[in-house]
């Protein structure tokens, strides 16, 4: 990646979009990793300070009190968009209405396995994804960058909550973002993620923990039934910036209480509540 287009996705992408490509590519930042938390806005001490983000503290947000997801738009001018913005994630799922295949086209993955490079940034456990592995949406192709999890699930099904939600987080060259959400119910143990789930570092850092000789693969991650419901939504996370495109599968996948207690003894709490459908879409895949 050239440094002009290191400081321009630095600048106009969300930083947890951002972050993942940093953690590979970008030499100079401030945190890495990040889940749409623009206190993980890299610094880049060769452009000028123009950009808001870089010229004071960050405020902080979290999932109770005053700083809890009901106030995130008022914590700072650039999070407005968590309050006042109307296509926003996560949302309750009932009532999606089947899309034609042609308006909805399957989802193609094209996962690769991946060195395990996991990331404690405060808000939730991220796992940075190599480089290599995409989705395709119709014509567009997106970059697996990273994923993470949130305690509970974040999408519900009739006000139903799982509880964990895994969010594989994507970007095409226009940096437009893509997720795929899979819901995770308690049951049998899920070996695919024992890589991830037993390095959890405790302590959240800038830089992420390489867990050495190990591999994940994000395909042995996903249900067998790839339903999935689709909607335009946003990042769950300030600032909350629309124009994601989300695609839920409408099956979970399990994993072990003990496995689920691993995330959980570090975020008991990382899910911001549903938010209103609005007028917007709701599909599921054919
Ligand atoms: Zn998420």
């Amino acid at each position: 990646m050239s440094s002009s287009r290191s400081a321009r996705l630095r600048y106009l992408v969300p930083a947890f979009a951002t972050a993942a490509f940093a953690a590979g590519a970008m030499p100079a930042m401030a945190h890495v990793g990040g889940h749409g938390d623009p206190s993980t806005v890299p610094v880049d001490d060769t452009m000028p300070t123009t950009d808001p983000a870089a010229e004071h503290e960050e405020p902080h947000f979290a999932y109770e009190g005053a700083s809890g997801p009901e106030n995130w738009g008022e914590l700072a001018d650039e999070w407005a968009t968590c309050g006042e913005g109307t296509e926003q994630s996560p949302i309750d799922l009932a009532g999606a209405v089947e899309a034609p295949d042609i308006e909805l086209p399957d989802i193609v993955f094209d996962y690769r396995p991946s060195a395990v490079s996991i990331l404690n940034n405060g808000h939730t456990i991220q796992a940075v994804y190599d480089e290599g592995s995409s989705i395709t949406l119709g014509d567009t192709a997106y970059q697996l960058l990273q994923f993470h999890f949130h305690a509970h699930s974040e999408h519900t099904i009739d006000g139903e909550t799982q509880p964990l939600e895994v969010h594989f987080v994507h970007q095409a060259q226009d940096d437009s973002l893509a997720v795929v959400g899979v819901l995770i119910d308690e049951g049998e143990a899920n070996p695919a993620f024992d890589a991830v789930l037993e390095n959890l570092p405790a302590e959240e850092s800038e830089e992420p923990v390489v867990v050495e000789g190990a591999t994940i693969d994000a395909a042995t991650m996903l249900p067998a039934d790839q339903t999935f419901f689709h909607y335009d939504g946003s990042l769950t996370t300030p600032p909350c910036s629309e124009g994601v495109s989300w695609q839920v599968m409408t099956t979970p996948i399990t994993m072990s209480a003990e496995q689920i207690a691993r995330f959980t003894v570090l975020y008991e709490n990382d899910a911001r509540p549903t938010q209103p459908v609005g007028d917007r879409e709701l599909e599921i895949s054919g």
